[in-house]
């Protein structure tokens, strides 16, 4: 699969500190990837590198092949960008605004019209007739990236576009990443791990000016699976007589009993697994959950940040 965006060994230093350290990081086309980060550790120095608003310490970054060069916005014809907190004229109403945008872009009337329309629809503020000024951070978010969108970039880089939001807010943001995934790549960053679980494909967690973790979610995921097994129960006293079994006072198994919850730590998952199966069988127990135990991206992040 061909990489829309690829960091070779990107080193960024800013006086006495580094604060990127021979970053790589390839984006496949057609991903919606999750750039995870605490807050400080580089991911608006790397964002800003990739459009060629910061100049690297050393390194590489192209984008859809062609190598960007520091003061040259060329490549950025390929990139939209949605900054952390986008500013716009307030005495714009939302189609004022992209009109203005797509005339200093160099778009015609038509393209302009046909294409306002059918962005301010994507990000349902079509037919908003109030100006910017009145908006709230959502709304103002979701303008900022109907205007990123506005030249057809194939890659849309934002940076925290939803932590400043509330739940809803934050929905909508997401759900329109998703809707646009078939036909662009983004890339977005975040310290809100949920955000990526919702509705990454790829994660990339910055941690020393390195990524400390990357992949798919699911490989991160296979990679990090723990031992374990989650069975819930209809009722607390259900739990209670199969976790009483004397099946299963061995040292190798290990239960945690809460409510109706069993988790159960074995040393070998296949072997655990088939005698918690059998056991259920030969007590003719029917569990409403059983499945096994998933780290989450919360309990992954936490582990390389330590
Ligand atoms: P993030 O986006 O992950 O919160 P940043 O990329 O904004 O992190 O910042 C990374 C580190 O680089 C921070 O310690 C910040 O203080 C420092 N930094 C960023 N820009 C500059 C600059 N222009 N001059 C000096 N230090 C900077």
């Amino acid at each position: 699969m061909m990489s829309i965006l690829k960091i070779d060994n990107l080193h960024k230093t800013f006086g006495s500190k580094e604060v990127l350290r021979g970053l790589e990081m390839e984006v496949p086309e057609h991903s919606i990837f999750g750039f995870v980060g605490q807050n400080g550790s580089g991911k608006t120095t790397t964002m800003k590198t990739i459009l060629g608003l910061l100049k690297p310490t050393s390194g590489s970054i192209t984008v859809c092949g062609e190598k960007v060069v520091y003061g040259d916005t060329r490549t950025n014809r390929h990139i939209g960008y949605l900054p952390d907190v986008p500013e716009f004229y307030g005495y714009m109403t939302p189609m004022e605004y992209l009109k203005l945008c797509g005339e200093i872009t160099g778009l015609t009337k038509q393209q302009i019209q046909s294409k306002s329309e059918e962005l301010l629809t994507l990000v349902g503020l079509a037919g908003e007739k109030r100006k910017i000024s009145g908006f709230s951070r959502g709304m103002k978010q979701r303008l900022g990236i109907a205007q990123a969108l506005l030249n057809e970039p194939k890659l849309l880089i934002c940076d925290e576009p939803t932590s400043a939001l509330d739940p809803m807010g934050r929905k909508e943001i997401l759900d329109i990443l998703l809707a646009i995934k078939g036909k662009n790549t983004v890339v977005f960053s975040t310290h809100v791990l949920s955000d990526v679980e919702r509705i990454c494909d790829h994660v990339a967690i910055l941690h020393n000016g390195k990524l400390a973790l990357y992949g798919t979610l699911e490989q991160l995921k296979e990679r990090h699976k723990h031992n374990g097994f989650i069975i819930d129960f209809s009722n607390k006293s259900e739990a209670d007589f199969f976790a009483n079994c004397d099946e299963l006072k061995q040292p190798s198994i290990n239960l945690l009993l809460e409510e109706n919850r069993l988790t159960v730590t074995v040393a070998d998952t296949k072997a655990g697994g088939q005698c918690l199966i059998d056991l259920l069988a030969k007590k003719q127990m029917t569990p409403i959950k059983f499945e096994r135990m998933e780290p989450t991206l919360e309990s992954l992040f936490e582990e390389v940040i330590q």
